[in-house]
């Protein structure tokens, strides 16, 4: 590798790495417990990257021995019968894991059901429970995609204590979660957002810096401390000028490797990792039924 460029951080490689582990831990604890672990995923209407992000985790899950309860419902489905589902999915003992996939079509209350999910279930850990359980620091299932940020910087020996860390982006499924958890990690935290002035500034004094936005490759060379940590959660779908399409983080890549020591690819790094964190949630709420 050119050692002018960052070190890749390869969430890829991590999340294969994790769901092995899984499959061992599963295949011993199953002749105890007698049955698999199960997670369902409820999809609601024809989103096509849903559709995308739905079977990679069905796929995954085969992978690991975790049995799927995944529900596909038509776009004109009822609040009613949502939560008659989630019902049932909370009282049935072969199911560890209920997820909804978001976006729900909009005449849909996401809230109101994702509050209705067991919070012991809720491998998604966006009730407001487990968001409560992380404001306190108590453990609890905790949001897929923040854990897995938090996973791959461990995984590196990334130190965060007493560092400087800035948060593009506050979403309750991102940026929120992901700044209690570096501050549980002892970091000093900042979070920017769509209405914070002078962002160049914020974030070229951050040593470690996170991007959870939606715009790609917001995040140019002249924004990045030299030698900060850059991880890029974005997914953003863009074409070329051929009209060709590709996904794209909201880093540009190709000019902050060149300044920073650490950096996530897209695709390749926090995608992976989301998912290595969902399984892991499933087999954690699996795990603490049976011990
Ligand atoms: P969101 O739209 O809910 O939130 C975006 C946040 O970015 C907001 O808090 C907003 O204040 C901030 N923002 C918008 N424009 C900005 C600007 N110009 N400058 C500074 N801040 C700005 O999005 P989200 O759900 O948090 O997702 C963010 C990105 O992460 C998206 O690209 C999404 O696809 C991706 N994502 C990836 C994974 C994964 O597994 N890798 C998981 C979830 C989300």
């Amino acid at each position: 590798m050119d050692s002018t460029y960052a070190q890749l951080l390869d969430g890829k490689a991590l999340a294969q790495r994790i769901q092995t582990e899984l499959q061992t831990q599963v295949q011993q604890q199953i002749s105890a417990t007698q049955r698999p672990p199960g997670l369902a995923v409820l999809m609601v209407g024809d989103n096509p990257a849903s559709a995308v992000y739905v079977r990679n985790k069905e796929r995954a899950c085969t992978k690991v021995g975790i049995t799927s309860f995944s529900r596909h419902f038509p776009t004109n489905t009822s609040q009613a019968e949502l939560e008659q589902t989630i019902q049932a999915l909370n009282q049935d003992q072969r199911v560890d894991g209920i997820l909804i996939q978001l976006p729900l079509p909009n005449h849909l209350d996401a809230v109101s059901l994702l509050n209705q999910i067991d919070p012991d279930k809720d491998v998604d850990g966006l009730h407001p429970v487990n968001i409560g359980r992380l404001v306190r620091g108590e453990p609890g299932l905790r949001s897929c995609t923040p854990a897995g940020v938090m996973r791959l910087l461990q995984e590196y020996s990334i130190d965060l204590q007493g560092k400087q860390a800035v948060v593009i982006g506050r979403s309750i499924l991102v940026g929120k979660p992901l700044a209690l958890m570096l501050l549980e990690a002892n970091a000093t935290v900042t979070i920017a957002h769509s209405r914070s002035s002078s962002l160049e500034d914020i974030t070229r004094s951050a040593d470690i810096l996170i991007a959870a936005v939606g715009r790609p490759q917001l995040v140019k060379a002249n924004m990045v401390k030299p030698k900060a940590v850059v991880i890029d959660v974005g997914i953003n779908r863009i074409s070329d000028q051929q009209g060709q399409s590709r996904l794209v983080g909201d880093v540009d890549f190709e000019s902050v490797r060149e300044i920073a020591q650490y950096i996530t690819p897209v695709p390749g790094g926090i995608g992976p990792m989301t998912v290595a964190m969902l399984l892991h949630n499933t087999v954690l709420s699996y795990t603490k039924f049976h011990s």
